[in-house]
């Protein structure tokens, strides 16, 4: 019997580009599906009945007994699992991926994949997270029941599903990498791994623990060459075993080695920026939530769950903390913390395939239930000289793959599955690994590794050595990114947490964005929630709610601490990361000139001391840095940092000779140190790789796939040959481009301007007039607004009276301008009759002008004061002189950020309702988007472009197509972080990066073509220079000359203050285009206007009244 369709022999997958198939037919395997949650585990029949999964009715299966095994061939029918959707109702998109899963491997994952999806739901007891009654863990007998079929199949099969599975996700075509140092606290451990040459006894004159000068000046080192991780590895309680470590930690003034990594922990990330990733062994969940406030990760191998091993002879022989059942506990204890976690195998030291499937699946039990495995690390054992173990055979490569394989069937395709690069074997020719290998067969190996189903090399170290491995150098940068981009991929920085453990919002939930919570703390969000609705305004005054951040607080990611506001993990993190959760890795940031990249790197270590910002970090000439005065770390207590400087006077001696030198303070070091705990790096001119990412998403210097993915390629074809509109998913896809994509992406944008646009660039000359900063909404990225008679934050709240915006209307009519733009907060105050009065007054000043004024809030508010419907109030507003509307408050059209960004704001359906009417009454409007403030990012980018294409083409089916109705340009507003509220509180990104921008300009002409035809480069935010580099990545207009601007000045950029227009043309023609001045609607303005406004006098001073005058009531 077969269930096999006539015709689906082979299942392909295409995602990101590759396209890749196996044989459904040799897929033949052993399979219990013992789903022991479920009723009743040893009956399979009820397990596929089991309502929940609903299995009986969407999955074709067979089962034979065969022994302890049973084969089962899975149908492959068209949609085999379409019906499945109603378990995945948080995740449709995963349950697609699930689906596929399920489809072809074996149901395994359908299954495990299945009780994740129940348990985001909510519907399981799975969510409970209760020390006291553990995860049930298989057996033996279990595991081989269900993964036993891995055994026996074929490597190659094994290695092209594994390679299918991790294509057919979100890894896509990125292979990621932790650009770290390695900071080996200590190296005294109570462990006597036969392995380990990392643990080393006392030695006399040698200190046992690194002192805090020596791990700040490796990490202010790794900070230079823009690391984002510090790696703190340790023995296993060494206080246990040594006398000498227990002294020297009451020395320092603390009672255990976790007391003293907090301690170090919390000082790399206050002083450096660094992230620290802790592996510090075995420790219960009140110490994992300790350290979980100083760290983005932690981990801990659990190498193998062999009880051999721990036998005399074994490798874990004398190992008190290598017992598995103490290390799953300690897992466990970290998925009750929802501490992202690092875990893995060691593979060849005594362990079976049998033994790695157990303990794989023992990590996979518990990741089910808490879903806080980041990634596994499968380590291959490498034999060492003067160990135990020095003479054991080291496993052959194909065992190393063959473990690689079978992780990513078995954890499906989200998990981050890696394998050290320093550690790949490089087979002899005889196979047997009698050493003679050749460094030639390396990127092949690290080919094979990357077919076996990684995504991922694990942190390499541009400053130290693999202390653990000293033996094997980091492999060079460059080698790793060619042999990855051979391999079809592109070779990427990410911070020690990835980026599905981060919490990004707009798109479709994620297994590992929610983990198990405490029913009270699920109650307290469901309630915030509930209480949040869109549109309904939050009590308190800005500064309570600025200083509560309840909103941001409840709904930013659980797994990582924000308890420290600014000076938090979480918000280190937000600093350090682009919009795909990747490690930013760049100097430049909206709003803000930019800076050469020695300026970048000063400007970083400055903000990285004053905001522990390590993501300014971009330079091209690394160089060593001072340490920093580590006496006035205020995360020690005093005794400790006596250990690093002996004396004031010393320290202040060792800082006067690095400034002086501007080396490191070597000779300062050892009269403060007198006992060396580690090697300290040491500087190798020349031999340093930097970490920066460059404008196309890629790293700088690297190898990167030659050739956009057929998948992009198809994307554009469509667009430019056959004005084929892009959906949702593949907008997204195209705002995720890197690399070539990325090129081919903007070469597509500009192609198509240039066809529709030609080679114009069009400005208008304009004036701004925010006639008041009050407001009582609560946007939290704002830092304009304020409350009425508050002068806290930013200078005082004011109002603009109606003579003085008659004065700069005519003023601005005078120097030759056509357009007023006014918006302005909400005051409390202010009705529908206000905004008809300021048109008015403006009209009044200057009839010619186009008056461009009030965000689509401003006319709910407007309309709603006065009872009218949108329509006739705009049609009210039209009368007295209105010309169009400004799209802003749109920020982000997606209500899962709306909730956060700017909760009692108007909603996504409201804000399309104003503008739709706005379009029925034929008044025009612009539209925006604001991005890159919280953790927002392409999917929900797509989403708002997506709807903002569908809202011209209702205005087009009222008004007929041909430019003439609905919208007139979009434009991207790079969020401008500065002084921006949610930034400042930590809970936000530093703005879009630069590949961010350009990519979004690119993608919006592609996404919005043919219905809207212009593209704003908005130097206001991107800075005239950059905007000119927009020009080339689909733009066709430059905005606003702007006389005033208040609002992105605020936020703490530098431009906005006026570009003439004479300055305007020269970067245009700079560019290489022509400049055409324009009117608001594209028109020409009248000769006159052009010829004032080319030599305009300076700008009379501005009148403001303050707030609580009253004055435009
Ligand atoms: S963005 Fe606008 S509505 Fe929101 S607080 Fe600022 S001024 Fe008020």
């Amino acid at each position: 019997m077969s269930l096999y369709p006539s015709g689906a022999s082979r299942r392909h997958f295409s995602a990101h580009g590759m396209t890749v198939s196996y044989p459904l037919d040799s897929f033949t395997f052993q399979h219990p599906s013992p789903i022991t949650e479920l009723p009743n585990p040893a009956n399979r029949a009820s397990a596929r009945a089991h309502p929940a999964l609903n299995l009986k009715s969407h999955q074709s299966a067979w089962y034979s007994s065969r022994a302890q095994h049973v084969r089962i061939r899975t149908a492959a029918a068209a949609e085999p699992y379409a019906a499945r959707t109603h378990i995945h109702t948080l995740s449709t998109k995963a349950a697609k991926s699930f689906g596929r899963l399920c489809g072809h491997h074996y149901c395994t994952n359908a299954v495990s994949l299945g009780h994740a999806a129940v348990r985001h739901a909510g519907t399981s007891a799975m969510c409970t997270a209760d020390a006291d009654h553990p995860t049930p863990l298989p057996g033996m007998a279990e595991v081989l029941d269900q993964y036993g079929w891995m055994l026996e199949t074929p490597l190659e099969e094994l290695m092209s599903c594994a390679t299918a599975l991790r294509d057919d996700n979100r890894h896509g075509a990125i292979v990621s990498f932790s650009p770290k140092v390695f900071i080996p606290i200590t190296r005294l451990c109570r462990d006597m791994c036969g392995y380990c040459t990392f643990a080393q006894p006392p030695r006399p004159g040698r200190r046992a623990f690194m002192t805090l000068g020596e791990v700040l000046q490796i990490a202010a080192q790794g900070a230079s060459a823009g690391c984002s991780e510090a790696l703190l590895t340790l023995g296993d309680k060494p206080e246990d075993r040594w006398p000498e470590a227990a002294s020297e930690l009451m020395e320092m003034g603390f009672g255990s080695t976790l007391e003293y990594v907090e301690a170090v922990a919390k000082a790399i990330l206050q002083e450096t920026g660094l992230l620290p990733h802790i592996n510090a062994g075995i420790m219960s969940e009140l110490e994992l939530r300790k350290l979980k406030k100083v760290s983005a990760s932690q981990g801990l191998m659990l190498e193998s769950t062999s009880l051999e091993l721990m036998h005399p002879g074994g490798a874990h022989h004398n190992c008190p903390d290598k017992d598995p059942a103490s290390r799953l506990r300690t897992i466990e204890a970290a998925g009750r913390a929802a501490v992202p976690y690092t875990s893995g195998i060691l593979v060849g030291i005594g362990d079976t395939r049998s033994d790695r499937l157990h303990a794989l699946a023992c990590l996979h039990r518990l990741n089910e239930r808490y879903g806080h495995i980041q990634e596994l690390i499968i380590q291959n054992f490498r034999r060492k000289p003067a160990t135990a173990m020095a003479a054991w055979p080291e496993p052959p490569f194909d065992e190393l793959l063959w473990a690689v394989a079978v992780a990513r069937i078995m954890f499906g395709p989200h998990m981050n599955i890696q394998a050290p690069p320093n550690l790949t074997p490089l087979e002899s020719a005889d196979g047997g690994g009698s050493g003679a290998f050749s460094l030639d067969a390396l990127p092949a190996a690290w080919q094979a590794l990357l077919k076996a189903g990684i995504n991922d090399w694990g942190g390499i170290s541009p400053i130290t050595r693999d202390f653990v491995n000293p033996e094997k150098p980091w492999p060079h940068l460059s080698s790793l990114a060619a042999a990855t981009a051979a391999a079809g991929k592109l070779l990427l920085p990410r911070l020690p947490v990835y980026p599905s453990f981060l919490g990004l919002r707009g798109g479709p939930s994620r297994p590992n964005c929610h983990p198990a919570r405490p029913e009270e703390a699920a109650a307290a969000d469901r309630e915030a929630l509930a209480t949040r609705a869109p549109g309904t305004p939050l009590a308190g005054t800005p500064a309570e709610v600025a200083a509560a951040g309840t909103p941001l607080e409840l709904l930013s990611c659980p797994w990582l601490d924000f308890s420290g506001g600014r000076d938090s993990v979480g918000a280190a993190v937000l600093r350090s990361i682009d919009s795909e959760g990747f490690l930013r890795a760049s100097a430049w940031v909206a709003g803000r000139p930019d800076v050469d990249e020695q300026q970048g790197q000063i400007q970083g270590q400055r903000e990285r001391t004053q905001h522990s910002d390590p993501s300014s970090i971009s330079v091209s000439n690394v160089s060593p840095l001072p340490p920093p005065p580590p006496a006035a770390s205020p995360c020690l207590p005093a005794a400790a940092a006596s250990m690093t400087m002996a004396t004031p006077i010393a320290a202040a001696e060792a800082t006067t000779q690095t400034a002086e030198t501007g080396t490191i303070a070597a000779a300062a070091l050892k009269l403060t140190v007198p006992r060396e705990s580690v090697p300290m790096p040491r500087w190798r001119e020349g031999r340093v790789w930097r970490v920066a990412v460059c404008v196309d998403g890629a790293m700088e210097g690297m190898q990167r796939p030659a050739d956009p993915s057929p998948r992009v390629t198809r994307l554009l074809e469509g667009v430019l040959s056959g004005g084929r509109l892009l959906q949702r998913d593949e907008v997204e896809l195209l705002l995720r481009s890197r690399g070539a994509d990325h090129d081919a992406v903007c070469a597509a944008a500009d192609e198509l301007r240039r066809r529709t646009c030609g080679d114009t660039v069009s400005y208008v000359v304009n004036r701004n007039i925010n006639y008041t900063n009050v407001c009582t909404y609560k946007c939290v990225f704002c830092a304009f607004s304020k409350g009425r008679t508050s002068e806290e934050l930013r200078g005082p709240s004011y109002v603009v009276p109606y003579e003085e915006i008659a004065r700069r209307t005519a003023e601005a009519w005078d120097r030759g301008a056509t357009e007023v733009c006014m918006q302005g907060g909400i005051h409390p105050d202010f009705t529908g009759d206000t905004y008809l009065r300021i048109v008015s007054a403006a009209k009044a000043a200057a009839p010619a002008v186009h008056v461009h004024a009030f965000s689509p809030l401003e006319v709910h508010h407007g309309a709603t004061s006065l009872g009218l419907i949108y329509e006739r109030y705009l049609e009210r507003l039209a009368l007295a002189g209105l010309g169009s509307l400004p799209g802003t408050a749109a920020e982000v059209l997606h209500d899962n950020v709306r909730s956060v960004l700017c909760p009692d704001k108007i909603d996504t359906a409201t804000w399309l309702k104003v503008v739709g009417a706005a379009h029925r009454v034929g008044l025009r409007t612009t539209s925006t988007l604001m991005f890159g403030s919280i953790e927002e990012g392409p999917a929900a980018w797509a989403s708002h472009l997506v709807l903002l294409r569908e809202l011209q083409q209702q205005a087009e089916a009222i008004g007929g197509h041909g430019g003439g109705v609905g919208i007139t340009e979009f434009v991207p507003l790079p969020f401008v972080h500065m002084e921006s509220p949610v930034y400042i509180k930590g809970q936000a990104r530093r703005g879009p990066s630069l590949h961010e921008v350009v990519l979004l300009h690119a993608v919006a002409r592609l996404a919005l073509h043919p219905h809207v035809t212009n593209i704003q480069a908005s130097w206001v935010k991107a800075g005239p220079s950059r905007a000119a580099q927009l020009l080339a990545a689909g733009c066709n207009d430059m905005g606003g000359s702007i006389m005033n601007e208040s609002i992105t000045r605020a936020a703490g950029a530098s431009y906005g203050q006026e570009l003439p227009p004479l300055q305007m043309e020269e970067i245009i023609r700079a560019a290489g285009r022509q400049p055409r001045q324009r009117t608001t609607l594209y028109g020409t303005p009248p000769a006159e206007q052009t010829a004032r406004s080319n030599g305009a006098m300076p700008l009379q001073p501005l009148v403001l009244a303050a707030a609580t005058t009253g004055a435009l009531r």
